[in-house]
């Protein structure tokens, strides 16, 4: 019987694991998950609420706050904000709100969710490490 594989790639920024992740799950026919979507997701509402990002008390809304990666999309309580992710402020950002534990905490529940079903193919700093500690296959890439 075929087995339902959860993949981890983790490695430092720049080592091509997006790209690799997305084709290797194309391969396969798994889901892709970029995690790094998903903290950019969050990275939007934060700067949407105008709140001092660096001020993890004013992060009130993650009690509430809906992230999916599906089908390529990312979604922020279900608002397609694929494009939107990828602006500067979100990118100059990014690095700030993902360091804080109440946002990485709720990341990493939606991305153990998303992986609970097998056939997903994840990547990530921390997927191997951290989300997915028993995924089947653990890949660490790195490059020049
Ligand atoms: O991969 P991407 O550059 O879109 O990720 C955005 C940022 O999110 C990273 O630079 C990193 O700061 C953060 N990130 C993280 N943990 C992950 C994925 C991304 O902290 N698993």
């Amino acid at each position: 019987m075929e087995k339902k594989l959860v993949v981890a790639i983790d490695g430092p920024a720049g080592a091509g694991k997006s790209t690799i992740a997305k084709l290797a799950a194309e391969e396969l026919d798994y889901i892709y998950i970029d995690t790094g979507a998903m903290y950019r997701a969050v990275t939007l509402e934060a700067l949407r609420r105008g709140i001092d990002l660096a001020d993890e008390s004013q992060y009130t809304f993650m009690d509430d706050i809906e992230v999916v990666y599906i089908n390529d999309k990312t979604l922020l309580n279900q608002e397609d904000v694929s494009c939107e992710i990828r602006n500067l402020e979100v990118t100059r950002n990014v690095s700030l709100v993902s360091s804080l534990k109440i946002v990485r905490d709720k990341m990493v529940y939606f991305q153990r969710l998303s992986a609970k079903n097998g056939y997903v193919l994840m990547d990530g700093r921390d997927i191997g490490t951290t989300v997915l500690p028993n995924a089947d296959v653990k890949i660490f890439l790195t490059a020049t």
